[in-house]
């Protein structure tokens, strides 16, 4: 038995096997070879396996997201046919006798700067598929499982740190925790663990090369606790525990179906936030009056390309039929920093969180926004959705969204596709925001206070960066105060406003909040009912 100690990102406790998160490595060395033939011989085995893998992977797609983001696979599956491509990797192997890892590797790199440096931008986003074939083609030679990190049963995700796009590949069902060794509590990992209630701790110090899968352990994410080979005595207080934990989270659902209003009769919205379209099953089994942030950035990464137009319009209407008229709030798109699509190309930034993120990526590359206004725009015509734009700074910025906004529209109109009205709201989530949100509050319908980012830029602490964690603190009096400044601001408009970072979840807050004038609390699903108990308790 051994215990190890961390930050808890998520409450809860569980019980189960452990599978050790594998990261994709793709370092080869360069080695000598002698028979060229047989080398050659090896890739066009790997190869063959490697398509073998694509088309399962087109055959998955194809059943679970349809033909258009299916299609992708096809590509895959010609390029790593192609007799360029294959003439480039054995002409490596044969004159510089090489291993086809090294070779592979070699024609990746020429291809992917080949594809880049083309015109047209169909050509340059295959460079992404390039690097991922190839890849693919690499794990194949080495004999790695491309399945490598699929749940067989429910297990406690174990790694050194996970990335979004790493988490969003996990089957959700099948994770009983996250226990990672990097990851700061306002990360997005952890905010998905917290989207998806999932236990999870952080900032553990084991190292993960001496863990092995399926060993049995204990996450006790109450109290930052895990237990590794736990002895009989340790499980069955474990098994106390849990089942008292899961009393307590009973006790809760007496506040299913009431209302989220105060002793003194003040109502207030409560809404909670989703990453995906699976999350809304979560919300409205918490009894969420409806969406207050749906991250659409979960659809842009986890993938190699852009999701389309068509895509995008089936998920916002799914989500709006599933709500059947309640709010629906989605926020465009908000990549960037750690939320990474490598298809968009960002390129290397010394300060990613005070980047080319969010509505800046939005506004300079019109077409990608576009394409998800259009998306919202026609979804609209199917029930209410409100639209949400991040990172804003500037009332130039709104002004410039509001233009492509009515492009969009325009564009529907010529296409003579139908579209319905949206409300418009901002996030309040940089310092200059707050300090122009008199101005701003003119122009919009309504503000969602982002506290994560907001406290990250207010404090200078980078909210990714676990070493900084004593000092990230979002009761700081400059925060509460900023919240008020913008309570204040909106109402004088006539304007709503609402919380929808982390903060929102924290009921020592509250009655703080809501004495504040806070109009809208959205938190993570799992938190629902303990904000409508505090919201009830409150004067
Ligand atoms: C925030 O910054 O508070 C927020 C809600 O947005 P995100 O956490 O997705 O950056
Ligand atoms: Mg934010």
């Amino acid at each position: 038995m051994e215990i190890f100690k961390g930050k808890v990102i998520c409450q809860g406790m569980t019980l189960g096997p452990i599978h050790v998160f594998l990261k994709d490595d793709f370092t080869v060395n360069r080695m000598q070879i002698d028979n060229p033939e047989n080398e050659i011989k090896r890739m066009h085995e790997a190869k063959e396996k490697a398509i073998s893998e694509i088309q399962d992977l087109y055959d998955k797609a194809l059943a679970n997201v349809g033909e258009e983001s299916a299609a992708i696979f096809e590509v895959h599956s010609m390029m790593i046919q192609d007799g360029d491509y294959l003439d480039a990797i054995e002409n490596i192997i044969n004159v510089e006798s090489v291993n086809a890892e090294y070779a592979v590797i070699t024609v990746r790199d020429q291809f992917a700067k080949m594809f880049r440096n083309m015109d047209s931008d169909y050509m340059k986003e295959r460079e992404v598929d390039v690097i991922d074939v190839s890849n693919r083609l690499v794990g194949c030679l080495r004999g790695d499982n491309p399945n490598k990190n699929d749940l067989a049963v429910p297990s406690i995700v174990v790694a050194d740190d996970l990335t979004p796009s790493d988490t969003i590949r996990l089957e959700k069902s099948k994770i009983l925790a996250f226990v990672t060794k990097k990851g700061a509590s306002n990360s997005h990992t952890a905010i998905l663990a917290r989207t998806m209630n999932i236990p999870a701790i952080t900032g553990m110090t084991f190292d993960i090369n001496s863990l092995v899968s399926g060993t049995e352990a204990i996450v006790d994410a109450t109290k930052g606790v895990v237990v590794m080979e736990p002895d009989e005595a340790y499980k069955n207080k474990a098994i106390v525990e849990i089942k008292r934990e899961k009393e307590k989270r009973d006790t809760l659902l007496k506040y299913k179906g009431l209302d989220n209003v105060t002793l003194s009769g003040k109502r207030i919205n409560l809404y909670a936030n989703i990453g995906c379209i699976e999350d809304l099953d979560y919300a409205l089994d918490n009894d969420a009056g409806g969406i207050g942030l749906f991250r659409s950035e979960f659809l842009y990464i986890g993938r190699s390309s852009l999701p389309e137009e068509e895509e995008q319009y089936d998920t916002y209407k799914q989500a709006i039929e599933t709500l059947k008229g309640k709010k629906l709030i989605i926020r465009t798109l908000d990549i960037g920093a750690d939320k990474k699509a490598d298809y968009l190309d960002i390129g290397h930034e010394e300060n990613p969180a005070l980047g080319f993120r969010a509505i800046r990526l939005c506004l300079k590359r019109p077409s990608i926004f576009k394409t998800q206004l259009r998306a919202i725009y026609r979804a609209a015509s199917h029930g209410p959705v409100s639209l949400m734009f991040p990172m804003i700074i500037s009332a130039d910025e709104v002004m410039q969204i509001k233009s492509m906004c009515l492009e969009a529209k325009d564009s529907l109109e010529k296409d003579g596709l139908p579209y319905g009205d949206v409300e418009m709201g901002i996030m309040i989530e940089t310092p200059a925001a707050v300090m122009i949100s008199d101005e701003l509050a003119k122009l919009v319908d309504f503000f969602s206070i982002g506290t994560n980012d907001l406290t990250q830029y207010t404090l200078a602490i980078d909210r990714q960066n676990e070493n900084l964690e004593d000092f990230y603190n979002p009761h700081h009096k400059a925060i509460l105060k900023m919240i008020k400044i913008v309570v204040d601001n909106a109402h004088k408009e006539g304007k709503w406003v609402g919380i929808c970072g982390e903060l929102a979840a924290d009921t020592t807050l509250t009655e703080t909040f809501i004495e504040m004038g806070i109009d809208e609390l959205s938190v993570s699903a799992g938190a629902v009912l303990a904000v409508r108990e505090a919201i009830r308790k409150a004067k």
